[in-house]
């Protein structure tokens, strides 16, 4: 990954990562709970932004 600059490196692994957290909410049944107040999150919200892990209420969490 020499030709990748560091911050490109950890962008790219902070997207990789909310993917397998994602993958792992999919399994586990929780996808569309948000992760702060429980509630159920949009589909239409999860179709635009599938690693989406909470309501649009907590955007400063996004
Ligand atoms: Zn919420």
């Amino acid at each position: 990954m020499s030709e990748f600059t560091n911050e490109s490196v950890s962008a790219i692994e902070t997207t990789l990562n909310d993917v397998d957290r994602a993958l792992e909410r999919l399994r586990a049944g929780t996808y569309r709970t948000c992760q702060v107040c429980s509630n159920p999150i949009a589909e239409a919200d999860l179709v635009a932004n599938p690693l989406l892990a909470n309501c649009p209420a907590h955007p400063e969490l996004a």
